[in-house]
């Protein structure tokens, strides 16, 4: 179960974790209309911040506007609600945001001419390494699911929205069934697209690549972070469609998300990556992100956004 925290934002205010309910006719449970975030505090020696706050705000909004979903919120009342929700649960160590925007009670139908009404919640609690603390330092062992991602001009795949975690679910699902911590989709043209929950990097050669923007993925905020950091190292990043015999070529790969991080790969389908272990790139690369929160890498950016400043 999740740690639970004492408070939760719903609708404007803080309400106790276990009164933050919703009704069981909310459209969103029935038809997948709900757009999230998934956000990380990091603890750091001036208090704990969040994470390009603004950035995943941003994109909390853009799933929204793809499916005409109003939030009735100002992007500032929505930083600042995650802000609150941090200090008022007192979440020092770390913690992950959940944001979210959901059509909820009203008709039951799937486009009904009164759309319900939208409702909005930030939760927060601790939440650890999402692939095992263990997979950050050694790697997982992954394979390449039997379900593609979602194909262009069906479920956009640059909204988070609760339905596109369908296809998510069949793809870690089946992994694990299998005995892999995590599983790979391929888009429909049958080139690498993403993980389950987490974007694609891999290393040949000295060269970092990662599938691009067409190629069926989220946008992932860590993804842009792993490739402005690699770019600052010197190394050079190609965005670009990658067919699946590479993954078993790399010398590296890794897998970036919110909730995974930087989480090294060991194998694809059984087969060995590199020396089957956590390569050379990957770690620099890890070292570089986690050095944003301890103050060896610098914020260029503007990333760590303090929960002070609301
Ligand atoms: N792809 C999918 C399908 C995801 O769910 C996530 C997690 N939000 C990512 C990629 C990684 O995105 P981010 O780095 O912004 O968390």
């Amino acid at each position: 179960p999740i740690s639970a925290a004492k408070y939760i934002w719903q609708n404007g205010k803080l309400v106790p974790w276990e009164k933050a309910t919703v009704h069981v006719l909310a459209h969103a449970l029935h038809y997948g209309s709900t757009v999230f975030e998934g956000v990380r505090s990091y603890p750091t020696a001036n208090g704990p911040i969040i994470f390009r706050l603004t950035d995943h705000t941003k994109r909390l909004f853009d799933s929204a506007k793809i499916y005409r979903i109003d939030i009735p919120y100002s992007f500032d009342d929505i930083s600042a609600a995650c802000k609150e929700i941090i200090v008022s649960n007192e979440l020092n160590r770390g913690a992950y945001l959940r944001p979210f925007a959901f059509r909820g009670y009203g008709e039951i139908g799937v486009a009904p001419k009164n759309p319900p009404p939208v409702e909005t919640v930030v939760a927060a609690f601790e939440w650890g390494a999402y692939l095992g603390a263990e997979g950050l330092e050694n790697g997982i062992d992954v394979c390449v699911s039997s379900w593609q991602r979602l194909a262009p001009n069906t479920i956009p795949a640059m909204g988070k929205a609760a339905g596109n975690y369908l296809s998510s679910q069949l793809i870690s699902m089946e992994a694990k069934r299998l005995g892999f911590a995590e599983g790979i989709g391929l888009s429909t043209d049958g080139t690498v697209s993403e993980g389950a929950g987490e974007n694609l990097f891999l290393i040949r050669d000295g060269v970092i690549y990662t599938p691009a923007i067409a190629n069926s993925i989220l946008q992932g905020i860590t993804r842009d972070s792993v490739v402005k950091l690699a770019r600052v190292h010197g190394f050079e990043v190609r965005e670009q469609a990658i067919p699946r015999e590479l993954l078993y070529l790399a010398d590296e790969i890794f897998l970036t998300g919110t909730a995974a991080e930087i989480t090294p790969v060991r194998s694809v389908d059984h087969i060995q990556i590199g020396a089957g272990k956590r390569g050379p790139v990957t770690e620099t690369l890890q070292s570089a992100f986690f050095g944003l929160f301890n103050g060896k890498t610098p914020d260029k950016w503007g990333w760590l956004e303090s929960c002070s400043d609301r």
